[in-house]
Parts: C-alpha cells; sequence; structure tokens
C-alpha cells in the first residue's frame, strides 16, 4: 500500500515534469531553429551542407549542431530522401519520405513551416519545423516530442511502474513465501533431528533390553502369549530348562509341568493374571528338565499389555533346585540322627506329642517305650569307639524292622532309644517291646571282622494308666526301664499301678 502511495506520487510529479520539459522543448527547437539559421551560414560544415548536400557534409554538420535531446534533426532533397539524421537511423539512410506537409513546403515558397505529425520513419508523434536550407530544395526538420508522445512514455512508465510494482509484490511474496518454505524446512530438520535422536536413543534402549534379557545369565526370562505358547526364550532359560529356544519358540509353556494338575493350576493363575488381578508375583514350581529331572523354579510374572496387540506375559524364573536340596539337608539335620538316621530327640518328642493328641481324640490307648543297650560301655572299650558306633547303626536299623510301620522310633541319646506304639493295648504294648528285645538279642551285630553280640532292655509306660502327658510317661516308662536293669538286664518290664 505504501508502495502504491509513492509510486502515486512520484507518477504525478513525472506528468508534471513533462509538461514543463515539452514546453522548454519548444522554445529550444525555435531557439535552435533560430541560432542555426544564424550559425549555419558561418560553419564550414554548414556551408558544405548548403552547397553542397552531401550525406557526409550534411551528417557532419548535425554532429557540429548537436543538438539536446530529444530533438530531432533530419536533412530531406526535395524528393524526401533521407540524406542525414541526428540521432542517426541507418535504416532510414536514403529511403524516401512522401509526407504531404513536406511536399506542399518543397512546393511553396514558405521560409519555414511548424506542423505536428506522426513520424514515418519511427512512427512518434511530434512537433517539427521544417526550413529550406539550399537553392536545391534541400530541408531540414527539426522534430521535438508533442505531449502525446510524452504521455505514451508517461503511460509507459506507469505500465512499467506498474509492472515493476507487481514484479515487487511478487517479489515480495515469492520472498516470503520462500522464507516460509525455508523456515518450515528448517522446522523439518529440526523435527528430523528430534526423532532420528529419539529412534537412537529408542534402539539403544531396545538393544540393552535385549542384550540384559537375552544374555542374562542365571536368570530364565521367558515371554508367553495369553494362550501359553512361547515366544521369548532367553539363554539363562536354555541353561536352567535344558531346552533350546528353537524348540521352545512356539510350543506350549504349560508343557513344562510335571502334571496336569500342576498345568491347571498354573493356567488359572496366568488366566487370573491376565484378567488383572493382582496377585502375589512371587511363586515356586516344581517343573520339569529336558532330561526329566526335576526341577525347582522361584518365578515372578510380569503382565505387559502393548497399545495394540493382546497382554503379554513375562516370566523371570531362578533355580531353586540346589536350595531346596539345601533345604531338604537342614530339614533332615534338623530332624534326623546323623550317626542312625532315626528321628533325633526333638524331632521325636515333637511328633510323640502329636501321637498323644492323636490318642487323646481318637480314645485309643499308646505306649511309650524306653530302651537302652545292656553294657554298652564294654563294646567301646573292648572294639573301639567306630565299632561300637556301628553296632548303633545295627542296633537301630533292627529295632525298625520289628516294629509296625505306624510306630515311631527315635533315638533320644548315647545308646537310649524311645518309641511311641500308638493304637495299643497293655498286651499289644508288652508283645511289641518283646518283639523288639527278641530282634536285637536274636543275632550277634557284624562290625567288620567281628560278631557282636547285644541285648536291650526295655521299660514300658501306657496312656493313659501310666501318664496323662508325654512328660509323666516318660519318666514312667524310665522308671520302669531302671526296674529291667535292676532285674538282670535284656527283658521288658512294665510297672503296674502309679
Ligand atoms: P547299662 O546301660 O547296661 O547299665 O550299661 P552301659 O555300659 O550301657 O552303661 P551306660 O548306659 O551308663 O553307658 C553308656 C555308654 O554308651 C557310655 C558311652 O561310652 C557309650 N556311648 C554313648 N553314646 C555313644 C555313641 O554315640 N557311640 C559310641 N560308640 N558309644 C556311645
Ligand atoms: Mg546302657
Ligand atoms: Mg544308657
Amino acid at each position: 500500500m505504501g508502495l502504491l502511495v509513492v509510486y502515486a506520487a512520484l507518477l504525478r510529479d513525472h506528468r508534471n515534469q513533462t509538461f514543463e520539459r515539452e514546453y522548454v522543448q519548444l522554445e529550444i527547437t525555435a531557439h535552435l531553429s533560430a541560432a542555426w539559421l544564424r550559425s549555419s551560414a558561418e560553419t564550414a560544415a554548414g556551408e558544405r551542407c548548403r552547397t553542397r548536400p552531401s550525406e557526409e557534409a550534411c551528417q557532419a554538420w548535425l554532429e557540429d549542431l548537436a543538438p539536446p535531446p530529444p530533438l530531432l534533426l533530419t536533412v530531406f532533397d526535395a524528393a524526401g530522401r533521407v540524406v542525414a539524421r541526428l540521432p542517426p537511423a541507418p535504416d532510414a539512410w536514403q529511403t524516401t519520405v512522401d509526407h504531404p506537409v513536406v511536399r506542399h513546403f518543397s512546393l511553396s515558397d514558405l521560409r519555414s513551416l511548424r506542423f505536428r505529425s506522426l513520424s514515418p520513419i519511427d512512427g512518434v508523434e511530434r512537433f517539427y519545423v521544417i526550413y529550406r536550407i539550399s537553392q536545391e530544395d534541400h530541408f531540414i526538420v527539426v522534430g521535438s516530442p508533442t505531449l502525446d508522445a510524452t504521455q505514451r512514455i508517461a503511460r509507459r512508465g506507469l505500465l512499467l511502474g506498474f509492472v515493476l510494482l507487481l514484479l515487487c509484490g511478487l517479489g515480495y511474496l515469492l520472498l516470503r513465501r520462500h522464507r516460509a518454505v525455508l523456515s518450515a524446512e528448517q522446522r523439518l530438520r529440526d523435527q528430523r533431528k528430534a526423532l532420528e535422536g529419539a529412534n537412537a536413543r529408542l534402539r539403544e534402549s531396545e538393544r540393552r533390553f535385549k542384550h540384559l534379557f537375552a544374555g542374562a545369565h542365571g536368570i530364565a526370562i521367558q515371554g508367553y502369549h495369553p494362550d501359553g505358547r512361547v515366544f521369548f526364550w532367553n539363554e539363562g532359560s536354555e541353561q536352567l530348562y535344558g531346552r533350546a529356544a528353537s524348540d521352545m519358540i512356539g510350543t506350549d509353556g504349560l508343557a513344562l509341568f510335571p502334571d496336569d494338575a500342576n498345568r491347571q493350576e498354573a493356567r488359572a493363575f496366568v488366566d487370573r493374571l491376565l484378567r488383572g488381578e493382582q496377585l502375589p508375583p512371587l511363586r515356586e514350581y516344581r517343573l520339569l528338565r529336558a532330561d526329566g529331572q526335576p526341577l525347582y523354579v522361584l518365578t515372578h510374572h510380569v503382565v505387559f499389555r502393548p497399545d495394540d496387540g493382546p497382554p503379554e506375559l513375562y516370566t523371570i524364573a531362578l533355580d531353586m533346585t540346589h536350595l531346596k536340596a539345601l533345604e531338604a539337608q537342614l530339614r533332615e539335620r534338623a530332624t534326623r540322627d546323623a550317626l542312625t538316621g532315626l528321628w533325633n530327640r526333638g524331632y521325636f518328642l515333637q511328633q510323640a506329642e502329636r501321637q498323644l493328641r492323636d490318642a487323646r481324640e481318637t480314645r485309643h490307648g499308646a505306649a511309650l517305650l524306653m530302651v537302652d543297650a545292656d553294657h554298652f560301655k564294654r563294646v567301646n572299650d573292648q572294639h573301639g569307639h567306630s565299632a561300637g558306633d556301628a553296632v548303633l547303626v545295627g542296633l537301630a536299623r533292627r529295632m525298625e524292622g520289628s516294629l509296625r510301620d505306624t510306630d515311631l522310633l527315635g533315638r533320644l541319646g548315647g545308646e537310649e532309644f524311645a518309641v511311641v506304639l500308638p493304637r495299643v493295648t497293655l498286651a499289644m504294648a508288652l508283645q511289641g517291646a518283646e518283639r523288639l528285645r527278641q530282634a536285637v538279642e536274636s543275632s550277634p551285630f557284624a562290625v567288620g571282622d567281628l560278631s557282636l553280640p547285644l541285648t536291650v532292655s526295655v521299660g514300658v509306660a501306657l496312656w493313659p494308666e501310666d501318664g496323662s502327658n508325654l512328660d509323666a510317661l516318660m519318666e514312667a516308662a524310665d522308671r520302669a526301664l531302671y526296674a529291667a536293669k535292676e532285674r538282670g538286664r535284656n527283658r521288658v518290664v512294665h510297672l503296674a499301678g502309679p
């Protein structure tokens, strides 16, 4: 808009100047014409053109005159042929101009004539002053631009200005567009860079995840589809289960369970997890290795729900087999006597209490036997402590063999043992004790080359008659045992009454 205002002002100014210039030029034309008339007779060039109007002479003369632009000088001969022209117009040279005014002038007696006409040479409209310059009817025409011509020039200027303005506007628009394109390109470049950065970070994170998961030694990680099919099986899983990923991918993960019951239980657990239930995530499973060996694992389950797909179940499993074995060993140690393998004192007493509780509930009788090896000190003294140990182990086996599966046998310490006989009467208890005593006495114990005879004394106490609780029963059985020793050993004694 600003540009338009400036342009309009310039145009107005230009028009005013055009009027002024035309007026001045008309004046100059007239003035020059007069000056020429005066000087033409005086200069040599003028003299030459006037007396012998050759092309060279007249052209030289015109150039001597040096009219200010945009004045136009043309010398014609009587036939209307162009002899010289300034500015030079080689195309017009020697052409014959058949102009009615020129023809009229040549036939008249006039010395000069002013007229307005389109130039037959270049088509521009001008004011002309025509003079006679020689006897041979040579004329000179002085041309000066008319208002129309200047207006056309102005119009051309206007058009040119408009075109320029249009070009400027167009240029401005193009520039803006170019700038917009540049900044859009820059934004695109920035976004692309940011995207590439994010992609790189994502790739790195995925690489880290894969490296961590796939290569984690000792930690088995598996991925399962909701239907239980395996889709991820890392190195740790290959080591733990003894099964290659290539064998497992696509197969049913539940096949790892040893039986249907376990399979169903695991399936139900997974279904609940997939439904979104909050469950304790740590679970212990007994599974099977490829070689059929049992495998204990502690597992942690994670459900991952992708934006575009079914949920994925990840299981992280730690091998617990060696820990299980250790646990079993510890339990064994805690309950078993290291030498004989019988229940140790603590576990025996604990189980004996249970038996008495059962007896109370079922209202069946029960008996407690206290067993002590006779003169065992002698075995040690005569054959050494390790021979004594071997005899103790043999004794334990023999006593075990004489008892029912439901009977409870423990080593209380040294060469002293105890037995609980559940669901027995006194007669049955005495019978059982006698069977045990006889089993020990029946044959000597073979220890290396030695053959070592041994007997035991047994004290019997009956629940509930001889004691209503374990302590009381043990006391009663102890008293009976003491009596058996007193009475000569290798015998079974039950003391009647309290
Ligand atoms: P009795 O009971 O018939 O009166 O005579 P005894 O020789 O068995 O006497 P006592 O019960 O007092 O002695 C127990 C002996 O058993 C003492 C110890 O040398 C031996 N003994 C106890 N524990 C062990 C053991 O773990 N290994 C071996 N080799 N001997 C043991
Ligand atoms: Mg003894
Ligand atoms: Mg003893």
